[in-house]
């Protein structure tokens, strides 16, 4: 029956799904061999200080140019290298690509810069992660203290003391510890309670219009004060709009990411905003 009339359907249904699956394969194979054969890289996008309009430090965020595919997201390829196994080794050396530009911007004369790295909590739950960490902050002369790991908190919640005891080790090795993407996972004004972050970041899908959606203006300039009285620094992600940094400033954010100021970049551009001394145009009145 199906070869009489729904023959053609089925092949054409099967062959989209061969597709997927063989690129999905393709992935999973090339990512094994994606450092080895230099496809992978580090982009900085820089976070800025609404007090002074400065960049106070940059966000690593690692990228794929995959030789058949192009680009592809971290996004799809993260999840893939937590899936089997790669994430240790790619998020290890994007620590170490990480610590060798601070290095060299610290060499330039920007000593105060901040590295924020993303850490999945499948390189947290490792038992060596932190004696690693430190070694690599070590082996590139970094104090710990410049660098910020960033957590998200939907993997944290499934065990609160253990997350605890990871952070604090963290911290008692000075090196700084914040909560990505805040809001979109669960419990997390529990998670915020008990675990010991230095800087809460905003969501972006929360700052998104926040000057004129009622929602996002009540969520976002709250959660700045519960940050604040919990003694967290805040910085909002994704700022895309004036409006929107304006409604931050006003609100007493401490500072922002976003395509506003900068997309995310090589090291060699981020090495010309650092030297141009790019700063963001706050207006006047709301200084
Ligand atoms: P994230 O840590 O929340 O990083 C912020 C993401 O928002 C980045 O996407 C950045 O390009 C994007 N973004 C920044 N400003 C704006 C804006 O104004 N508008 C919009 N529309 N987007 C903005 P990206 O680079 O694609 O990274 C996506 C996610 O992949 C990251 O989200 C992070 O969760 C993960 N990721 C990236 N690099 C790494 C890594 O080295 N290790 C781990 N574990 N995860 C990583
Ligand atoms: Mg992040
Ligand atoms: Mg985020
Ligand atoms: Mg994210």
């Amino acid at each position: 029956k199906v070869q009489e009339n729904g023959g053609n359907d089925c092949e054409f249904y099967s062959w989209v799904l061969d597709v997927h699956t063989s690129r999905r394969q393709r992935l999973e194979n090339d990512l094994h061999y994606a450092i080895e054969r230099g496809e992978l890289s580090v982009h900085y996008q820089p976070q800025v200080s609404l007090k002074t309009g400065k960049i106070m430090g940059c966000e690593a965020l690692a990228r794929w140019s995959h030789p058949t595919y192009n680009m592809i997201s971290p996004d799809t390829f993260i999840p893939i290298a937590e899936e089997i196994g790669l994430i240790d080794k790619i998020g290890e050396w994007v620590l170490v690509q990480a610590c060798k530009d601070l290095k060299k911007w610290q060499a330039f004369g920007f000593m105060s810069l901040k590295m924020a790295v993303n850490i999945s909590v499948f390189q947290l739950n490792k038992a060596d992660f932190r004696q690693k960490s430190i070694n690599t902050l070590l082996a590139n002369n970094i104090l710990p203290k410049y660098i910020e790991f960033e957590l998200t908190e939907s993997c944290l919640v499934q065990d609160l003391v253990m997350a605890k005891q990871k952070i604090e080790a963290l911290n008692s090795l000075d090196i700084r510890v914040s909560i990505d993407d805040f809001g979109t996972g669960y419990s997390s004004l529990k998670s915020l309670q008990k675990l010991p972050f230095n800087t809460l970041k905003i969501d972006r899908s929360f700052i998104q219009n926040v000057e004129t959606n009622p929602s996002n203006s009540a969520i976002t300039s709250n959660l700045i004060k519960i940050a604040r009285s919990l003694g967290l620094k805040v910085v909002a992600e994704g700022v895309e709009t004036v409006g929107e940094l304006n409604f931050l400033k006003q609100h007493q954010c401490d500072g922002i990411q976003g395509f506003i100021f900068s997309y995310p970049l090589p090291a060699s551009e981020m090495t010309n905003l650092l030297r141009e001394g790019k700063c963001l145009k706050i207006q006047e009145s709301l200084l």
